[in-house]
């Protein structure tokens, strides 16, 4: 892959694909750590004179443009970031776009609208998703794919674009992918996984993969009652993908062959009902009562998976261990983070609300050796998908 120190930017406009994918409360940003990621590599070639043009999409506006949607909060924040005026367009390829490119000089910032705004930018037809890429493409010189959350998706700025434009990858996908190297090839060991989160579904490829790979496979979270459903307990009210228990019993069957340590909760914090201020008792993961549902592991259990994280030399986290929303039901997630911190091992978050989570527990993210941007993306890359604007940026 063509970095950076391949592209000679001075004076030229570079179209970078950024991910600014930030959550907001109306148009305040509640967490600006993917802006903050992205600043390096904007920062890098406005440095060396080029005319820098951010795209990137917020939220799922499905192809319209809505106000509520709009990057203009970002745009703010990202020119705070950086010290300097960030020119804001008011439409994402059309006379908004351009007059804002025609008004750059070199070393300076713009940043076009949400570019789902444009249905072509997600559109499954090829041909569509093109002629929004040349549309795109015909606003610069170079691309830098840098949107490292958006690589697994085969949309227009990602895939189509590089193919129009002389092309390398931004300083944060660059990253991200020797980070995600060590995870696949060369290994060292104990290699251990922790995946927690709500929905086993979303996580069916990467176990599959995973159980190929790993020494030992933590699973907590919403995700862990249909694990023990699947071992023939009963979960009560908890979190439970029916359709998903023969997938899981295949699993178990395949670790256990496999001679993988996958680890269950053995307690659970059995709540009265999904609320913040919900009652609660610790049950043992096997006898959770009809009429609760376990919303947190429980405090052996922590200690179990501490101790199973102890001697780790490699560990990926994905997913908090419980609904760590609700500060009483927060306890889980913290401790693993917190023997991630502790050992010497190289320890990598994936995920938005694993990352979410480490900050709103106030927890030092210099303690990890790498919080991914990318949630969906690293899990694919760790199921062993090619992700299409990585692909696109190899050639
Ligand atoms: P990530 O974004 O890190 O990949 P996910 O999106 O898969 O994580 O899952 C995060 C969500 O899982 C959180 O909103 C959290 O509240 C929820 N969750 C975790 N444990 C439970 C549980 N026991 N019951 C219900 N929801 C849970
Ligand atoms: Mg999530």
């Amino acid at each position: 892959m063509r970095t950076l120190d391949d592209l000679d930017v001075k004076g030229r406009r570079v179209l970078v694909r950024a991910d600014l994918n930030v959550p907001l409360d109306g148009e305040t940003i509640t967490d600006d750590g993917r802006i903050r990621a992205s600043l390096p590599t904007i920062q890098a070639l406005a440095g060396s004179g080029a005319k820098v043009i951010v795209c990137a999409h917020l939220g799922r506006p499905k192809g319209q443009v809505k106000p509520e949607f709009s990057l203009r909060p970002v745009a703010r924040r990202l020119g705070e970031l950086l010290g300097q005026d960030v020119v804001f367009a008011s439409d994402v390829a059309g006379d908004g776009a351009r007059a804002a490119v025609e008004g750059l000089q070199e070393g300076q910032v713009a940043l076009l609208e949400n570019l789902r705004f444009e249905p072509g930018e997600t559109a499954k037809d090829d041909a569509e998703r093109r002629a929004f890429a040349e549309r795109l493409a015909g606003l610069a010189d170079l691309y830098v794919g840098d949107g490292f959350g958006a690589v697994h998706r085969k949309h227009a700025s990602v895939y189509d674009v590089p193919a129009l434009l002389p092309h390398a990858a931004g300083g944060l996908v660059t990253a991200e992918v020797e980070v995600l190297r060590k995870l696949t090839d060369d290994t060292e060991r104990p290699y251990v996984v922790v995946l927690g989160g709500a929905k086993v579904s979303d996580k069916l490829g990467v176990i599959a993969n995973l159980l190929t790979s790993v020494d030992r496979l933590l699973i907590g979270g919403g995700m862990a009652y249909t694990f023990l459903k699947a071992q023939g307990h009963e979960v009560g009210g908890s979190l439970l993908q029916e359709d998903q228990l023969d997938q899981v019993r295949g699993f178990l069957s395949e670790a256990a062959e496999r001679g993988v340590d996958l680890v269950l909760p053995v307690d659970v914090l059995a709540a009265t009902h999904f609320a913040a201020d919900a009652g609660y008792d610790v049950v043992p993961a096997t006898e959770i009562p009809a009429d609760r549902q376990g919303l947190d592991i429980g405090p052996r259990t922590r200690e179990l998976f501490a101790s199973k994280l102890a001697d780790a030399r490699t560990v990926f986290w994905n997913g908090p261990m419980g609904v760590f929303e609700f500060d009483e039901f927060a306890g889980g997630t913290a401790a693993v983070a917190k023997a991630l911190i502790a050992s010497d091992a190289f320890t990598v978050v994936g995920g938005g609300d694993s990352a979410a989570a480490v900050r709103r527990l106030g927890l030092p993210e210099d303690g990890f050796s790498h919080i991914s941007t990318g949630g969906g993306a690293s899990l694919e890359y760790l199921e062993g998908k090619t992700l299409p604007g990585l692909a696109a940026l190899e050639d």
